[in-house]
């Protein structure tokens, strides 16, 4: 066991010096975050031994852990701080909620929204082993709606392709606070960072193609019929 955690440590430094060499990691705080976080966790067990190449992987129910480099790039955009309170909208896997806590413990707080229950579940069981449920709350809802009874929100994290920015989002945001969006088609989106100014004026950057799941809910795609 203690074996297996060397070796996986031993990948992750790997992995974390080729995203700085591609820039994709660009400060300290987050390759540290992505030095402590272990992938291989967050994943199903049949899948541990590829959770250090920077590809997304399968979790079930026809959802992905994004790839490391999308993470990192998000990362780096939402420049998440120490005593944040952060909403992610995706948990997922719990992954991508874990490197954020990192960055923002040990006051700082991360909600984190998922829409299949099953997933919210996986997400609950990965960061309790390893630890990071201490900072991570994962409810289970609609999360284009936001997650009001929190808000607002420093930083806002979106972790599927949305249709547009949800207004309930952009609302739920702190003047001075930031969300990272992917924004485009069902298949295909850019990635925006979202600026909301302190006299609350909104402002967009793109920062290039992406591919995620679509974010299915109110204020996102509709659910196809089955
Ligand atoms: N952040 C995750 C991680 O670290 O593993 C990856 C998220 S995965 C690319 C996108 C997730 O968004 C899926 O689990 C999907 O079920 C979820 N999702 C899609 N629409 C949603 C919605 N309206 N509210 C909450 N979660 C949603």
């Amino acid at each position: 066991m203690a074996e297996d955690d060397e070796v996986f440590r031993r990948a992750r430094e790997r992995l974390v010096e080729r995203l700085k060499s591609l820039g994709y990691i660009r400060s300290d705080r987050v390759a540290e975050a992505m030095l402590k976080v272990p992938r291989h966790e967050f994943v199903p067990e049949d899948l541990r031994d590829r959770a250090y190449v920077d590809s997304p992987l399968p979790i079930g129910k026809g959802q992905t852990i994004s790839a490391p480099h999308m993470v990192a790039l998000m990362t780096e955009l939402l420049d998440p701080r120490p005593g944040h309170r952060v909403l992610e909208v995706g948990a997922g896997s719990g992954y991508h909620a874990a490197v954020v806590a990192e960055l923002v413990k040990p006051d700082g707080r991360v909600i984190t929204v998922e829409r299949i229950p099953e997933l919210a579940d996986f997400a609950r069981n990965n960061l309790k082993k390893t630890g990071y449920d201490r900072f991570v709350k994962v409810l289970v809802g609609d999360g284009t709606k936001g997650y009001p009874p929190e808000a607002p929100y420093d930083r806002i994290l979106v972790t599927a392709g949305a249709p547009d920015v949800p207004e309930s989002l952009l609302e739920q945001l702190k003047p001075g606070g930031r969300m990272v969006i992917p924004v485009g088609d069902w298949h295909m989106q850019e990635l925006w960072l979202v600026e909301k100014t302190e006299d609350g004026e909104i402002r967009r950057r793109r920062h290039g193609g992406c591919a995620f799941v679509p974010l299915i809910g109110e204020e996102g795609f509709q659910e196809p019929e089955s």
